[in-house]
């Protein structure tokens, strides 16, 4: 399992893009402006759509085309930058945090959040130490709880 901590809040700008550029070449991908913006907009988003990303980096990298950002994202999940998530449409989302970890997806939003609750990922280590599935090894889970919000 791969557990990466990455602390933005704090940095300033400059070491901000250091840290960028650091993460991206030592993947092994070339560092490139683009792939910067990308890196950028999906810290900034968290979970993201390649349309989403480039909606955010249309102002500064107004040349970018979703199928461009989608080849950075690609690339990026390949080297294990990012988590790829199967959108509840056909979309596909890209997440920032590469650990295991559960989602809520609302759909009023139409937007993932990451959902940590010790009780049920203790639940789900235990069921996957404990059940068989016949013929398998479980390698992880991806739990995904569907919400709305309330009515107030
Ligand atoms: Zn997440």
């Amino acid at each position: 399992m791969q557990i990466r901590i990455i602390i933005i809040y704090f940095a300033s700008e400059n070491e901000t893009m250091k840290d960028i550029k650091d993460i991206i070449r030592d993947s092994g991908l070339k560092v490139t402006p683009q792939r910067i913006a990308v890196y950028q907009a999906m810290l900034q988003l968290g979970h993201a759509s390649a349309d989403m990303v480039v909606a955010l980096v249309a102002e500064t990298h107004p040349t970018l085309t979703v199928a461009t950002v989608y080849n950075i994202l690609d690339s990026f999940e390949q080297k294990g930058l990012l988590a790829r998530l199967a959108g509840p449409d056909t979309k596909m989302y890209f997440d920032i945090s590469t650990h295991q970890h559960c989602h809520l997806y609302c759909n009023d939003t139409q937007s993932y959040m990451d959902y940590k609750d010790p009780e049920l990922e203790q639940m789900l280590n235990k069921y996957v130490t404990n059940t068989k599935i016949k013929g398998y090894k479980t390698t992880s889970i991806d739990l995904n709880i569907r919400v709305e919000l309330e009515e107030q």
